[in-house]
């Protein structure tokens, strides 16, 4: 048995980082609305090592708890490994939080996981302080390598593992992702403390959240969960849904949000898990994430009826040139007729867009910023968009312009607030982008119309207070100093 200690590192600008989505696109979360949830991937990593593996676990959520390097290091003594889901925006400040570690005890093994290493596994392993890194999906093959290094096993044949043999560099074959998912336990929110986090569209607490299916179908050529999960799409049955739902309730959570790409994807096992919240009476409230063109009404009013009341949705434009070139695989009238439904029924629905998408001009963002007031989400947010490697948008770019590397130079604070590497590939300057972004939110939130149809919307003092707490740190977000 080995004691394993699973980090959620701090970044160094101390500010929350939306970071527990297995496949990776962290966003810079203090950018409008200080959401900060818990490590649902390292919860799953943890649980599974030690009900499958055996092994002590502990999870520490260094951001949560803003905690010092020395903190960080002081407490990872008492481990023989340690483990960090790292990604390119990231990558650099972990490194010193693993060198922070190494000194306070050399003989902590420390392994990456996340997109970082399974798109640049050698590069990663350059680095003398990083020991394994892991390709893909590190549930399994962790159990097998923790597994190994108890019984003192060579790593040769751990799949999706990367190694050093005598000083080499070595990269295991990947490992093929595990069919069924039901076959894993529910991750134990009991390893963190549910009460430090904070989703400013809740409703009501204690809130957690879920991940009921991983991959997509869709192929947007700027996401990475199709690269990371090799195009597939894996969903949980409705039963072990259902299953976890009522263990959740049991243990006194109200309210879960599901961190699937899109939890409505398949529709008979939706309708399954909606008809069964209802007949078992699970009283739970929850949010998802849906896709543009999947759902109907019958659909909608069942989902509200089993607790459903906040949807998100990627709209990314109001052009349809844009999508098209993005390979969004929507129209904008199938967009329109999502939000119109989805509004009729009284669920709320949150808009994500992006700006500086290849081939965009001023004329498609104005009409993206039209589309939005028409379409009247319960709230949007907008990224600059941002090619992360191992994505097609990210090898269209690095073909022309491989001086961006691997990605590792763009910093957290800056993804999709800064638009960097649009240039190459709209006419629209990073000035343009920047302001575009700040007129976009100033005229759809700072609507005396929009904040009263908001507030009508509000069901209970916590959501109230989570919309106080958003606000505010909205308005921040739209009337801080630039300047320097
Ligand atoms: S629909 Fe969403 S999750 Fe799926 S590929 Fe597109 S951006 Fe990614």
């Amino acid at each position: 048995m080995l004691s394993l200690l699973f980090l959620n590192p701090p970044n160094e600008f101390h500010e929350p980082v939306g970071r527990d989505l297995i496949y990776g696109c962290w966003c810079h979360g203090k950018r409008v609305a200080d959401m900060q949830l818990p490590p649902l991937h390292l919860l799953y990593l943890a649980t599974i090592l030690r009900e499958l593996g055996g092994h002590r676990v502990r999870v520490l959520d260094a951001l949560v708890q803003n905690l010092s390097l020395s903190a960080i290091a002081e407490q990872a003594k008492a481990f023989d490994a340690m483990v960090i889901h790292t990604s390119n925006t990231t990558f650099r400040y972990d490194l010193k939080v693993l060198a922070a570690v190494k000194a306070a005890k050399p003989g902590t093994i420390s392994i990456l996981t996340g997109p970082h290493p399974t798109v640049y596994p050698e590069l990663v392993m350059q680095e003398g302080i990083v020991d394994l890194a892991v390709q893909g999906e590190a549930e399994d093959t962790l159990l097998e390598l923790f597994g190994k290094l108890a019984g003192g096993d060579g790593l040769a044949d751990v799949a999706g593992l990367v190694w050093r043999d005598r000083g080499k560099v070595v990269s295991n074959p990947r490992r093929p992702l595990r069919p069924n998912l039901d076959e894993w336990p529910f991750p134990d929110r009991s390893l963190v403390d549910s009460s430090l986090y904070y989703n400013p569209h809740s409703r009501r607490s204690p809130f957690t959240t879920a991940l009921t299916s991983r991959g997509c179908v869709a192929r947007c050529i700027f996401c990475t969960s199709p690269p990371f999960y090799h195009g597939k799409f894996r969903q949980r049955s409705a039963a072990n849904v259902l299953a976890e739902l009522k263990t959740l309730r049991d243990q006194g959570f109200r309210e879960v949000l599901f961190r699937d790409e899109s939890f409505t994807e398949n529709r008979k096992r939706l309708r399954a898990i909606c008809s069964g919240l209802i007949e078992q009476d699970l009283d739970l409230t929850w949010i998802a994430n849906s896709r543009v063109g999947v759902l109907d009404e019958e659909d909608l009013r069942l989902m509200k009826r089993a607790g459903c009341f906040y949807l998100w949705v990627g709209v990314e434009s109001g052009s349809q040139p844009v999508l098209d070139r993005l390979r969004k695989g929507i129209t904008v009238e199938e967009t329109r007729e999502m939000f119109r439904m989805a509004n009729k029924m009284g669920i709320n629905i949150h808009a994500h867009l992006m700006f500086g998408n290849p081939g965009e001009t001023k004329e498609d963002i104005l009409q993206s910023i039209r589309f939005l007031m028409e379409i009247e989400p319960a709230a949007v947010d907008i990224g600059i968009t941002t090619p992360f490697p191992g994505t097609p948008l990210f090898e269209q770019v690095k073909a022309k312009n491989p001086q961006i590397g691997d990605g590792s130079e763009l910093q957290i604070d800056q993804v999709h607030n800064i638009a960097f590497f649009s240039r190459h590939y709209c006419e629209l300057d990073e000035e343009f982008l920047e302001n575009a972004l700040l007129l976009a939110y100033r005229r759809f939130y700072l609507r005396p119309a929009y904040v009263l149809r908001y507030l009508r919307r509000i069901r209970s003092l916590r959501q109230l207070l989570n919309v106080v707490r958003a606000g505010f740190n909205l308005l921040l977000y739209l009337f801080r100093d630039r300047r320097n």
